[in-house]
């Protein structure tokens, strides 16, 4: 499912951390100098391996995987969807992975009855729902085959209301509806996409007593604002809707009905009315052409500056006089999903498993998503066969994996990452995923005891355009758009690139949050934007038209995953790095003192002006706003237990890294196969300490601690998520809780991280 655009964040401190081994090997040339994690010999024929494996990606392949795997629909439960799984089992085995298909049975619902009308207040109108096919675009006309537009996991319901514009329809958007004095209990909401993962809106509109909620796709955001629409250009025309799931995944994603272990055919499940994911107010989804009728017969205030969008009317919030009638019925069936998985069996350490993965369902056609990021994956499990042919051979085993149900709700992902709980637990080393692919700057999300390691990767990838490195150019665009002299100051001395933390949105949910298993999710992205997510337009045509036409990110896509992979599953020691996590554990410490303090003087301030009749003063009595209410200031949390704990993971990576610096003081790590195996368990354990059985607060199917997505944001990763949700949310009991939560979870960490800084120490030949 992935955001169509992707603005990811990159921050870069000015903490400075030499490489471990780099000054030790200085005599070395940079050619020379071992990988991370590898002895000289080893790093010598990897990175020979390596060179061969970047060779073999070719962007004619790509292009004719994609023409085949986005001729038709292929949506969970569809006919070509089987058969694109079958297609690519077909490819992997031709590859030489020893591969079968994974089924599950979920709970997929299609739309039976759609209604979506203006009834009073305007002009007689009845939304089209409906997306026309185009003549100059071949897979358009599909109509028997696409799924019309809906969003899925919508509850049943027929509702006629007044409706209410709310904007992105997030928390503060119902603050400012407060401030206006306007209620939707028992209305009907219009929300415009983007600012948060749409599933939210839903759920934030029941909370507040809505009936009834419609998301639309503003020209502002997604449209004609942004440039010429399709077919003429990239971006969204007036018809083109984004499907969706609503389910609410923050709370647990997969199938509804068997949170927590896999949908096999026995499996038990819970009754439909039992499942806590699915919206309790009906939503569809519609076009900016279908919402301007709507929009245009709202009157009460003018919305205000922030909510106004594209379109060429003055926007109103109403209630009313517009009154909408919304009809949303499923076929509630149960659909199968086929998951790929391809192995490749390891040498020497065949108990440890570096696993891959990208979806190959779609809600339409979709050849950007997820096509683009599929034939990388397959490109690469093609190079890997191709390696295998001259002999090389893995230490470790590799799981190549082609997801199904990815847009309804992460479905084929999470339902074997629960059905393979125990196995993963015990052998996962790393998820790298992908989810969609195009242009631009080189993407990397993930934990940060692999911010290291996926740096190093980032050096050895050339960038299409401009022939540097991806990493080269990463760090430039990050030059380029730092906001101040110290951040330009932090970039250009700073060893390694920052990767932002995971929240959702696409395969790695369920091993990184559920599992625990340290995970990445990787892609270009940057240059091309476009209008057709989630719509029947996401085709052949639109791909080869507007996005990377010549293939060649898809096959720098495929470099970037198979040198991951191949690098990770060569390594003598495993190339965790714990500074890097004991860096940005502090910086979230620091971020989380600063929001509580933020939240007590906010209210502290608006206190103040209550009492000092600010608002009264300021209001202007034709459009009148109601004066906030005097809220109680916050307490002071005690963060001490944090302190001390971010503190003994500063000191035990300090530790390993100084025990690794030993290691390599010989150039590069030359252990025998015992002793790296010891070791390698206790780093392969450093994911899953970092979260509790128990899991989050109110969601327990999120085991980690220091990643999440935001239960109000959906997307966006919330990080030390038991502590700033709560402060977020003012639960300053369940703040305290949470801090000491994480604390005990972050000394654990700091002892095994000690631990296994003595076992490589004391394995190190003096
Ligand atoms: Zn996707």
């Amino acid at each position: 499912m992935r955001r169509s655009v992707i603005i990811a964040s990159l921050f870069f401190a000015g903490f400075s951390l030499a490489p471990a081994g780099r000054q030790i090997v200085a005599p070395l040339s940079a050619e020379e100098e071992p990988f991370f994690g590898y002895s000289l010999e080893s790093s010598r024929a990897e990175r020979q391996w390596e060179e061969k494996l970047r060779a073999i990606p070719s962007p004619d392949k790509l292009r004719a995987y994609m023409e085949r795997l986005s001729a038709r629909p292929h949506h969970v439960g569809s006919p070509y969807d089987k058969d694109n799984a079958e297609w690519i089992a077909a490819r992997f085995k031709e590859f030489g992975l020893d591969t079968h298909i994974e089924q599950f049975d979920v709970l997929f619902p299609t739309p039976k009855e759609r209604a979506v009308e203006l009834v009073e207040g305007g002009p007689k109108f009845a939304a089209k729902l409906q997306e026309p096919a185009l003549p100059q675009d071949p897979t358009s006309n599909q109509q028997a085959e696409q799924l019309p537009i809906y969003n899925a996991y919508s509850v049943d319901g027929d509702v006629t209301a007044p409706l209410v514009y709310v904007n992105y329809g997030i928390p503060e958007d119902y603050e400012q509806l407060e401030r206006l004095g306007i209620s939707v209990k028992g209305k009907i909401v219009i929300a415009r996409y983007f600012h948060s993962w749409r599933g939210i809106k839903p759920k934030v509109a029941a909370e507040h007593g809505a009936v009834g909620c419609l998301i639309y796709s503003d020209p502002h955001e997604d449209g004609f604002v942004e440039g010429d629409t399709f077919p003429g250009g990239a971006f969204r025309p007036p018809d083109g809707a984004q499907r969706g799931s609503v389910a609410d995944m923050p709370y647990y994603p997969g199938d509804p009905l068997t949170p927590g272990v896999g949908a096999t055919k026995d499996a038990k499940r819970l009754d439909l009315k039992d499942a806590a994911t699915i919206t309790k107010i009906p939503v569809l989804p519609i076009s900016y052409g279908d919402a301007q009728p709507l929009l245009a017969a709202l009157t009460g205030p003018v919305a205000p500056e922030a909510w106004r969008g594209g379109l060429a009317i003055t926007y109103h919030v109403g209630p009313g006089p517009a009154k909408v009638h919304l009809k949303v019925k499923s076929n509630w069936d149960r659909k199968p999903l086929y998951d790929v998985i391809g192995k490749i069996q390891g040498s020497t350490f065949p108990e440890e498993w570096i696993v891959r993965g990208n979806h190959h369902d779609a809600w339409v056609n979709g050849a950007e998503d997820p096509i683009s990021g599929m034939i990388a994956v397959l490109e690469e499990a093609r190079a890997l066969g191709e390696l295998l042919k001259s002999g090389w051979k893995p230490k470790r085993t590799i799981i190549y994996c082609a997801w199904d149900g990815e847009e309804p709700g992460l479905l084929g992902s999470t339902e074997w990452a629960e059905e393979h709980y125990d196995e993963l637990r015990a052998h996962a080393v790393a998820y790298i995923n992908s989810d969609s692919n195009g242009r631009g700057y080189l993407e990397v999300e993930g934990s940060h005891t692999l911010e290291r390691f996926t740096n190093d990767v980032a050096r050895h990838i050339a960038d299409p355009e401009t022939k540097l490195t991806v990493w080269k150019r990463s760090q430039l665009h990050e030059i380029a758009e730092a906001k101040s002299a110290e951040q330009r100051e932090e970039i250009r001395k700073r060893a390694d690139l920052r990767i932002p933390a995971l929240g959702s949105g696409s395969d790695y949910t369920a091993f990184l949050q559920h599992d625990a298993i340290a995970s990445l999710n990787i892609g270009f992205s940057g240059e091309d934007l476009g209008g057709i997510y989630h719509s029947i337009y996401d085709d052949f045509y639109w791909f080869t038209h507007f996005s990377d036409t010549d293939f060649v990110y898809g096959r720098a896509l495929a470099q970037t995953g198979g040198t991951a992979v191949l690098r990770l599953a060569g390594a003598d020691l495993l190339p965790f790095e714990f500074g890097d996590l004991a860096d940005t554990v502090q910086r979230y410490l620091k971020e989380l003192k600063a929001l509580s303090q933020k939240m007590q003087d906010d209210i502290q301030e608006r206190n103040r002006q209550i009492d000092e009749g600010v608002f009264k003063a300021t209001n202007d009595p034709k459009r009148p706003l109601v004066s906030p209410a005097v809220e109680a200031v916050p307490p002071h949390l005690n963060f001490a237990p944090l302190e001390n704990a971010t503190d003994a993971l500063a000191r035990s990576a300090a530790e390993y890294r100084k025990a690794l610096d030993q290691a390599n003081a010989n150039g590069g790590v030359a252990l025998s196969s015992a002793s790296l195996a010891e070791v390698n368990k206790m780093l392969i354990e450093s994911e899953r300490k970092l979260a509790t059985s128990d899991g989050l607060p109110n969601r327990p199917w999120f085991k980690h601690q220091l990643y999440a997505p935001g239960f109000y944001t959906g997307y966006a990763a919330k990080t030390v998520p038991a502590v700033r949700e709560a402060i977020e949310q003012k639960q300053w009991k369940q703040a305290e809780d949470g801090i000491g939560v994480v604390a005990r979870v972050l000394q654990d960490e700091a002892a095994l991280i000690s631990a296994a800084a003595a076992k490589l120490s004391a394995a190190t030949v003096h």
